[in-house]
């Protein structure tokens, strides 16, 4: 008689010690255990790894994990064995005696989990040597590094379809990313197009307060808010790696330890801060999105975006890295008129197709949904992942209603100044028709003859640019990066000008920017 089979919920306390399962791990445990092909999305931190270890248990062979992290994949391999569970790593980093002590353990049949670096399948025998361990399920962890439009691409991820193929074994993936694309992209590349039990499970955070502000001084914000948070560990994420420098050196200069990170610096510098973050309390790391990735910090108390990321998804990626713990987290997202020219503008200038541009135009348009929404925000980023929620009494919305006023009038200004003008001038000239202000610019042109002229001076300047990036945010207006910036009306702007829709904007963030009007020290 052979034993019976160990039940998930009974490994998961005596292997894992856990005394539940996280919201959605359960299911995908199951359909991993049967050996159905599976994708799950779930955010950083939300537990992906039980999802394919405890499984892995269960049944017979050897499960392949196959993860781009190697220090993750060390971490996870020590975890099992002081669990007592057969576990093991391919990787470039082994030592001669831990390789052998992984092939000791696939002939005695020991190994439950062996670990390996995309790279390894480039080798040749990785497959012979996998089909001599029996392996039984391939679990892809980063399952977006197939997406070849993602900035996380391994070109060696690709070879994982096939090698599913030839070992004609289940496959199991993970990633935190959830646009439909990068979905579209896994199930083509990895299940060679048949549709896997996809789960989209545990995106809600609710200790991580969500909160958005206009940019008006940003070091000044962001040094507030750090300064609010003396002595806790976090994080403050920055569109350049120019920026990355200045504003850690700021933090030092105000009495903060933080030092910069990105993609620029030499690896043993990056590792060296990486090891810092991990060990030391309240320090700050001023980076790019160069970090993060491979980070495994419960403690992080709070994450800063001095610049707009660059998608709903990168937002939520990013300031998932807080609160792992489940302790109150607080996070701030700046974002102004620039950002958004930024963030169009590297699309329109990336090298990918038109369709793929138009949809990462509609991925930002998300955000900036986001970053100018009149209620609950965790309401709305949910239900971009496809989830319903309530009010979740966690964010700035929350907490304190926004205030809107009607600016459709306001709106049919900006839009008409923008016509008048052959859509050739970007906000700051339209601001100068609009407040009546007569630079050489508006003169020599003649623009301080146009109706439109003078015809705004009750908003002021930062009235006017907070209207025109909610116009933005909206999509009423799109910069033309092909000509500087120019503002363009969109077809959303359409009905309004003709009078068939209103729009409300926010009251709050016009006043903010204009108290806020002085210019950064
Ligand atoms: P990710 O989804 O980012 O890969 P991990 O698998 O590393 O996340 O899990 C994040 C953290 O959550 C880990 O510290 C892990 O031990 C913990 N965790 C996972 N599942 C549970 C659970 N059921 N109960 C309690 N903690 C859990
Ligand atoms: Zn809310």
């Amino acid at each position: 008689m052979s034993a019976p089979r160990p039940e998930p919920a009974e490994l998961l306390r005596s292997v894992f010690g856990f005394s539940d399962f996280r919201p959605g791990q359960e299911e995908i445990v199951d359909a991993v255990r049967d050996g159905r092909d599976t994708l799950a999305i779930m955010p950083t931190g939300g537990g992906k790894s039980l999802c394919f270890q405890l499984p892995a248990l269960c049944r017979p062979g050897v499960t392949l994990v196959i993860s781009p992290l190697i220090a993750l994949m060390r971490d996870q391999v020590r975890a099992l064995r002081e669990a007592g569970v057969g576990a093991g790593a391919l990787t470039s980093g082994n030592t001669e005696e831990e390789t052998e002590a992984v092939f000791d353990l696939i002939e005695a049949g020991k190994l439950k989990l062996l670990y390996m670096a995309p790279e390894r399948l480039a080798s040749g025998g990785a497959q012979a040597l996998l089909r001599r361990a029996r392996v039984g399920l391939i679990a892809v962890d980063e399952a977006h590094c197939v997406s070849q439009w993602g900035h996380d691409f391994r070109p060696d991820y690709l070879r994982i379809g096939e090698l599913r193929s030839a070992l004609g074994v289940p496959l199991a993936a993970f990633t935190a990313t959830a646009d439909a694309e990068t979905q579209a992209e896994i199930v083509t590349r990895l299940f060679g197009g048949t549709p896997p039990a996809t789960f989209l499970r545990g995106f809600d955070r609710p200790n991580i307060r969500l909160a958005f502000a206009a940019k008006a001084r940003p070091r000044a914000q962001i040094e507030a808010f750090a300064a609010a948070r003396r002595g806790q560990s976090g994080i403050v994420y920055c569109a350049t790696r120019a920026r990355t420098e200045t504003l850690a050196q700021a933090l030092c200069e105000g009495g903060h330890t933080a030092i910069a990170y990105h993609a620029g610096m030499a690896a043993e510098e990056r590792r060296l801060a990486e090891t810092r973050f991990q060990q030391d309390d309240g320090l700050i790391v001023v980076a790019t999105i160069a970090f993060g990735m491979g980070i495994d910090k419960p403690d992080i108390r709070w994450v800063a975006h001095s610049d707009l990321p660059k998608s709903i998804e990168g937002y939520y990626q990013e300031i998932g890295r807080a609160g792992r713990d489940g302790a109150p987290a607080d996070t701030l997202t700046l974002f102004g008129p620039d950002d958004i020219r930024l963030r169009r503008a590297q699309i329109d200038e990336g090298l990918a197709p038109p369709e793929r541009k138009e949809a990462d135009h509609a991925r930002l348009n998300a955000l900036l949904g986001l970053a100018e929404a009149t209620a609950c925000r965790r309401q709305i980023l949910l239900g971009y992942f496809g989830e319903d929620s309530d009010p979740c009494g966690n964010c700035d919305l929350c907490e304190r209603p926004a205030k809107l006023f009607d600016a459709t009038q306001a709106v049919r200004k900006a839009l008409s100044a923008a016509l008048r003008t052959g859509e050739s001038f970007g906000a700051g000239h339209l601001i100068d028709i609009l407040t009546g202000t007569a630079t050489d610019k508006v003169t020599a042109r003649g623009h301080d003859r146009l109706p439109t002229f003078g015809v705004g001076r009750e908003l002021g300047r930062a009235g006017w640019q907070a209207v025109f990036r909610q116009m933005m945010g909206r999509d009423l207006i799109r910069p033309d990066t092909e000509r500087h910036g120019a503002l363009r009306m969109t077809d959303a702007a359409r009905p309004v000008l003709r009078g068939e829709e209103t729009v409300m904007l926010r009251q709050d963030s016009i006043e903010a920017a204009r108290a806020a009007a002085r210019p950064e020290p």
